[in-house]
């Protein structure tokens, strides 16, 4: 583990294997870190604040910028332990990496734009300032879907604001959390002010989150544990930002591309193997059009080829796990027994022996009772479904706690902007079924979560705002 810029093992000694999910092996082993380890990890972050915080955004800026170089003259290498612990395939991976090397990038310029204000006061001899300052030592808690470009996303901005971090990474892909710390300390990053810990989820969790030192808990995984962290953050009332579990419809209306389309479902439900928080879970096709575009989207994911990641023809890889499968499992049976015809895919492929593939499972004539339609299957399963109007595709969209991203494609600008107003989602994509950038503000409504990650906006979550009431 990386804490206080020292390289060390838990202090129980113990430590815990990393598998490869393409076949069962483990491929390295991580310190098995508890509460001790997480309080000795929030003393360094607590004491590196009193001096990262006080530095110019310039200077912090800079040590941001040479962090995303090191990280992009070590993408091959990261990248290829990214593919090893998560499974993706390399090109996704390469993709994942200057992805996640975009958010130091833009937030070591960012941090320079942090803005106070003055108001015009009531009074002649009064002045109001408002400030912005650093909320103090941030708790990073991340998953294992993405496990570069969650962990940048979040202390990218906590840096540039001068805030310092304790990053607890999902215990499926440590690997790739330390290699992004060895490049901070390669970069000069000073020490304690990015600490990593492995281990123990709930015990270094609840250790983070009882420590009254750590003025902010941010995010990124299940709504289940976001729920969970959130009640208990309450206790030292620290700042949240929660970025959750997804239940993307993607609506197609008759007037679209429907080439466009396809590519679109193939995009975003088909990307790290159905594992993204914004992958299409339900797909609404107008009915005049569907038969035609189940026949185009069966046609094209029969063609996207199923393997080991580092396979450079490899487009979809295995699931992370057993209890991955398990629930994508569930889910194309429960489909099934509720009327849904599998038009293709459907199965575990049994020749790659120790991993979960999944070929990519298209079902029609999936109703809104099926499991899949309520819950994130996290897998590359489409069901599809027909509608006739947009009022009521709208209405049965929204029909969901989820509110994390929607798609619709239509090249009417009319319904364009009509869908886009209505669905109750904090991302929504029209005729674009890849919406993530560093510019842009991500995040959910509703039990999808709070706050937001990317742009001005995400570097608000590691700001506090003082007002200063000067009489003169
Ligand atoms: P998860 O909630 O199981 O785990 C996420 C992190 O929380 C991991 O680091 C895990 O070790 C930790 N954790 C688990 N229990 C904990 C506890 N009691 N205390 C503290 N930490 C604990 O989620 P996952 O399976 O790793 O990730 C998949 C989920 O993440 C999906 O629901 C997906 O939609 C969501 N996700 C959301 C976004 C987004 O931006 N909204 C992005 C990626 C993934």
């Amino acid at each position: 583990m990386y804490i206080d810029g020292k390289w060390v093992k838990a202090v129980s000694n113990e430590s815990f294997p990393v598998i490869n999910p393409a076949n069962g092996q483990q491929i390295g082993s991580v310190p098995k870190g508890g509460a001790e380890d997480a309080k000795l990890a929030v003393d360094a972050a607590e004491k590196a604040f009193q001096t990262w915080s006080k530095m110019t955004a310039d200077q912090r800026g800079h040590l941001l910028r040479r962090w995303y170089e090191t990280i992009l003259d070590n993408k091959q290498e990261i990248a290829e332990t990214l593919v090893l612990e998560q499974g993706k395939p390399m090109k996704e991976a390469l993709g994942e990496i200057t992805y996640a090397a975009s958010f130091v990038y833009w937030y070591a310029e960012e941090g320079k734009r942090v803005y106070g204000e003055t108001i015009p006061a009531s009074h002649p001899d009064k002045r109001i300032l408002v400030l912005k300052q650093p909320v103090g030592v941030v708790a990073a808690i991340t998953p294992w879907n993405f496990p570069a470009a969650m962990i940048t996303r979040k202390v990218a901005p906590a840096l540039a604001a001068g805030c310092t971090v304790v990053i607890k990474p999902a215990e499926q892909t440590p690997l790739t959390a330390l290699k992004l710390a060895e490049a901070a300390e390669l970069a000069g990053i000073p020490k304690g002010v990015v600490n990593v810990v492995t281990g123990e989820p709930a015990e270094i969790g609840d250790q983070l989150l009882k420590d009254s030192r750590v003025r902010k808990v941010t995010f990124t995984g299940s709504t289940e544990v976001g729920k969970h962290l959130m009640r208990k953050a309450a206790d030292t009332v620290k700042k949240i930002s929660l970025e959750l579990g997804g239940h993307a419809p993607f609506i197609i209306f008759a007037d679209a591309n429907l080439d466009l389309a396809v590519q679109g479902v193939l995009q975003s439900k088909f990307r790290n193997s159905g594992q993204t928080c914004i992958c299409t879970n339900r797909v609404y096709v107008e009915k005049s059009i569907a038969s035609q575009f189940i026949e185009k989207l069966r046609d094209a994911s029969e063609k996207l080829t199923v393997g080991y990641g580092l396979e450079p023809e490899t487009e979809i890889g295995p699931l992370i796990d057993e209890d991955a499968y398990k629930k994508v499992e569930s889910h194309i049976q429960d489909a099934v027994q509720k009327g849904g015809k599998i038009e293709s895919g459907g199965k575990r492929l049994t020749e790659f022996e120790g991993g979960y593939f999944v070929k990519p499972t298209i079902i029609s004539g999936a109703t809104e009772d099926m499991k899949i339609m309520q819950e994130e299957t996290f897998g590359p399963v489409a069901p599809v479904m027909e509608f006739e109007e947009l009022e009521e595709v709208v209405k049965r969209a929204n029909n969901t706690p989820y509110g994390l991203a929607a798609y619709a494609y239509t090249e009417n600008l009319k319904t364009a902007v009509s869908i886009a107003e209505q669905l109750e989602y904090g991302i929504v994509g029209i005729n674009d079924a890849l919406p993530s950038v560093v510019q842009a503000p991500f995040g959910g409504f509703k039990e999808s979560g709070i706050g937001r990650e990317g742009g001005h906006f995400g570097i608000d979550e590691f700001l506090e705002i003082k007002y200063v009431s000067l009489k003169i």
